[in-house]
């Protein structure tokens, strides 16, 4: 398609749907699992990624990150905090983030795209020009996402992520901690071993301000167009870039040469 094209149209999906499985995929419901047999492995990763020099993790403020936002606070940890303001998150996102100002204080640095750079995209392939083609989606995402991030790692020697690896088909073979030989540092992800209802009970036992948009089977959230709620026994993470293949649904902000090729 080009950038004249028909856009996508999100698909709306009726919650009760999920609610009528139990689907623990939006954090529903999500069993009565304890996550504290996980919580000293993370919290392990987390002083490992300390003791690099300067380490940083990055937030979307999904529920993974409010777990690890809330060890870092919580363990007064010296790891820096940042997220991605793309200029189009959920408005649901940005009133997470004010209520974690008055939880935890301004803690969360907020890195922007570079202004020139996205007059530069939006006029070559349209305000929404993602939907068009893989490529204009991942210049988007290099725009919004990859750039800014280049930015905010600079200077660090360890990074800090949310992922796990049951969250999708691109994060199987996740693991604790690994180089990322692209920005130079060492990446950790602490919570790679966690499941979806360790995460859950982790926030309900520590009273962790989450996206309301979980509640309405957003189990993975990013920017607005790009996101939509998903169905009973999809990928929690099918509601990315839904109208892509699973193996290229990845912004390119996690780049592993042996899951998948990073974004050109
Ligand atoms: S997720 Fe969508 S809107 Fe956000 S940076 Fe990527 S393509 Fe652009």
């Amino acid at each position: 398609m080009n950038a004249t094209s028909t856009a996508v149209v999100p698909v709306p999906v009726p919650p009760l749907a999920l609610r009528a499985e139990g689907r623990a995929g939006a954090g529903v419901g999500a069993g009565a699992a304890s996550p504290g047999p996980r919580v000293d492995s993370a919290l392990t990763l987390l002083r490992d990624a300390a003791a690099c020099g300067r380490a940083r993790l990055s937030t979307s403020f999904g529920a993974e990150d409010m777990v690890l936002l809330d060890l870092v606070v919580r363990e007064r940890l010296p790891i820096e905090v940042f997220t991605l303001d793309t200029g189009r998150l959920h408005e649901e996102t940005y009133r997470l983030m004010a209520r974690v100002e008055e939880r935890y204080g301004r803690v969360v640095r907020s890195w922007f795209p570079d202004a020139g750079a996205l007059q530069g995209l939006v006029a070559a392939q349209g305000v929404n020009g993602f939907y068009d083609s893989v490529a204009q989606r991942q210049a988007c995402c290099r725009a919004r996402k990859v750039e800014p991030l280049a930015r905010a790692l600079a200077g660090a020697q360890a990074w800090v992520t949310g992922q796990r690896a049951a969250q999708s088909v691109t994060r199987t073979a996740l693991p604790p901690r690994e180089h990322d030989a692209a920005h130079g540092l060492e990446k950790f992800n602490p919570l790679h071993d966690w499941s979806e209802a360790e995460v859950w009970a982790y926030l309900r036992a520590h009273a962790v301000p989450t996206n309301e948009l979980h509640e309405r089977f957003f189990p993975s959230i990013g920017c607005a167009p790009c996101t939509r709620a998903i169905t009973p026994g999809e990928d929690l993470r099918a509601g990315r870039w839904w109208w892509e293949q699973p193996a290229a649904r990845e912004c390119g902000l996690h780049t592993r040469a042996e899951s998948h090729p990073p974004a050109p």
